[in-house]
């Protein structure tokens, strides 16, 4: 099953606020549509009735405000995880400035179950699905990579039977036929919804524990948390068998620096945190322009280590995390610009089918042997 409309599709998210901004951000009924009014020169509030001024207007799959975790999962995720369990690459990624709700929508709240975010819901979809489509064998591994400063870190390295030496010297590989995969990332195979819970728990805990042992803000990093799907038919004679990869991505703050006052680790963090947005924007329009040849993957680890999960040959969603506040709105602006973009690119999803080729000797012996005995009689 293919997800979307054929293009990547960007939702945006409100965190709510007591401070709305009314008068200057405006959500039209149609449930698609974001209006500014806003004047950067001035900072004047524009009356959006008097015609003086058009504003700025933003058009996405759709607007999420006062939305339930439940909700947010059926509308933006829920395609993906079937279109995965079904061969598709699929990538579902938030991004926008710190604090505005990445890590609330992804992973969301621990503890309370109404408000777990779309990782352990997708989690908890796979296996229903598992257990319900009886005539597929599947594999489940799962992999946490963090990136930060162009540095990956496995978090779930610690994690009993994966190799510690091994996520010091990660390396991004492609190779034809496995795609591009990162050597020296734990891979964990999960048979239960239960197993790959407590792995992300885990996953996390080490997020923060990092970031504290190097005295940082967990938001200045990515996080790609990866299921890795693999499916065959029970029937022994089919050789095909089909593999995926969905990719639910927690991307690090995308605010701008003050022009003064920051030096320093900070400094360097933004430097990399920028490069990093601006080279993925760039992939992804360069994805969408069939005329552009050359696709810049290797600028930086993120865009590599999704090479295959971006646009093209995936499904691929986005969701925009703004603050509704006064005070925040240029930012929003900028997050919102950011989303206009990347909801032109086209995708084109296909199945990754593979053949077995111990199956497909077996299959074609069969197939002489019943060839020779036909010939006999
Ligand atoms: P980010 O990851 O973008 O830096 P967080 O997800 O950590 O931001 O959100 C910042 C705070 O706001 C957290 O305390 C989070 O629980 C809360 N929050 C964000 N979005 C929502 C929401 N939709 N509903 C309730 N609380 C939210
Ligand atoms: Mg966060």
């Amino acid at each position: 099953m293919k997800a979307g409309s054929g293009q990547v599709a960007v939702f945006v998210r409100f965190r709510p606020t007591a401070n709305f901004a009314h008068g200057l951000i405006e959500c039209l009924r149609d449930g698609k549509t974001v209006n500014i009014y806003y004047i950067k020169d001035s900072r004047r509030l524009q009356n959006s009735k008097n015609g003086l001024l058009s504003p700025l207007s933003f058009q996405m799959e759709g607007v999420l405000q006062d939305v339930s975790q439940e909700e947010v999962y059926s509308r933006v995720c829920q395609q993906v995880v079937q279109g995965a369990l079904d061969g598709y690459n699929g990538t579902v990624m938030c991004f926008g400035q710190t604090g505005a709700g990445k890590t609330y929508t992804m992973t969301g709240s621990t503890g309370l179950y109404k408000q777990r975010g779309i990782i352990p819901r997708a989690l908890q979809e796979v296996f229903q699905e598992v257990e319900k489509r009886t005539e597929y064998s599947f594999s489940v591994h799962l992999s946490y990579l963090e990136i930060y400063n162009e540095t990956m870190v496995d978090l779930l390295s610690s994690v009993q039977g994966s190799s510690q030496q091994f996520s010091r010297g990660m390396v991004v590989m492609e190779e034809p036929g496995r795609g591009v995969f990162i050597r020296g990332l734990s891979l964990h195979p999960v048979h239960r919804e239960e197993d790959a819970l407590n792995l992300l728990f885990e996953g996390e805990m080490n997020r923060i524990i990092g970031s504290h042992a190097m005295n940082r803000n967990s938001s200045r990093s990515h996080c790609i948390f990866s299921v890795h799907i693999e499916s065959r038919s029970r029937t022994m004679s089919d050789a095909k068998y089909v593999t995926s990869k969905l990719n639910l991505v927690d991307l690090a703050g995308s605010e701008r620096l003050g022009k003064t006052g920051s030096e320093g680790q900070i400094l360097k963090e933004a430097t990399y945190i920028n490069k990093s947005l601006s080279f993925l924007e760039q992939a992804i329009l360069a994805l969408a322009d069939s005329r552009r040849e050359h696709v810049p993957f290797r600028q930086t680890k993120l865009t590599h280590a999704l090479k295959d999960s971006l646009g093209g040959n995936c499904n691929t969603v986005f969701v925009a995390n703004i603050y509704g506040e006064a005070s925040q709105i240029e930012e929003t602006i900028s997050t919102l610009r950011f989303a206009s973009r990347m909801k032109c690119v086209r995708t084109d999803p296909a199945v990754n089918e593979h053949v077995d080729p111990a199956l497909q000797i077996k299959k074609l012996q069969k197939e002489v042997q019943m060839l020779k005995e036909e010939l006999s009689i």
